[in-house]
């Protein structure tokens, strides 16, 4: 047996299990990074929801101010009004001074009609926002929460990740460049995985039968033997 060629295989071999183990960790770490991000999407939905009924109620609230000044003004109007109304001298002045005063009352009525509808309006607007702020501010303080418990389940995985990252450049480094270039390109045909050993005469990366003469210079280790089907490296391990 080629022992150089033995060393070579077992690096190649560590380094895969480096590279699957890589893998699986990003993919976890990805996959509690997006739930984080699901979890901040929703705290953004509530609180846009929450800042449209803030602005309808500052909308009410502004207008039953504006109302208020149109009722203070037509008062004002009907007062002076009357005060004239006590120095006319002719009758057609007094008519008309009295019709005055009568549609500014209807238009006093009207508008304080309209104010009381918006001041119910405004008192629902106003338990509205008070709710939602107040479950706003409690899904805040859970998306906090879940945000945190899934950083620290994190914080495990991403130190695994930065040793194996560690350990996979100081074996690329160790490898001869013809050998790693050799190992990359399989790899990338076969979602990371550029060795298989043999097992009962068959490539356990593709589950093809490997033909038993191929077997025999695989077990003897003298020369690099690829699985004529997938084209990985085969390895032989005694079971
Ligand atoms: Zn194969």
């Amino acid at each position: 047996m080629n022992q150089t060629l033995k060393k070579e295989i077992d690096t190649l071999v560590r380094l895969q299990q480096i590279e699957l183990e890589m893998n699986r960790l990003r993919q976890e770490v990805e996959k509690v990074e997006n739930q984080k991000k699901e979890l901040a999407v929703r705290l953004t939905a509530f609180e846009t929801a929450l800042d449209a009924d803030k602005l309808a109620l500052e909308q009410l609230q502004q207008h039953c101010i504006d109302l208020e000044g149109e009722i203070q003004v037509v008062n004002d109007r009907i007062i002076k009004s009357n005060e004239t109304l006590r120095m006319v001298k002719t009758n057609k002045e007094y008519q008309v001074l009295l019709r005055e005063v009568d549609d500014n009352k209807k238009r006093k009525n009207s508008l304080e009609d309209h104010v009381l509808t918006l001041y119910e309006q405004r008192e629902d607007a106003e338990v509205r926002v008070k709710e939602s702020q107040a479950q706003f501010l409690q899904l805040k303080a859970q998306v906090q929460a879940e945000q945190a418990k899934i950083d620290e389940q994190t914080v495990g995985d991403k130190e695994r990740l930065s040793e194996l990252e560690q350990q996979q450049q100081s074996i690329g480094k160790s490898l001869d460049p013809a050998l790693l270039n050799r190992f990359r390109r399989i790899a990338k045909m076969n979602q990371g995985q550029a060795v298989a050993r043999v097992s009962n005469e068959t490539c356990t990366g593709c589950f093809m039968n490997v033909p038993p003469q191929l077997c025999i210079e695989v077990q003897r280790g003298n020369q690099m033997i690829s699985c004529p089907q997938c084209s990985r490296i085969l390895y032989y391990m005694e079971e």
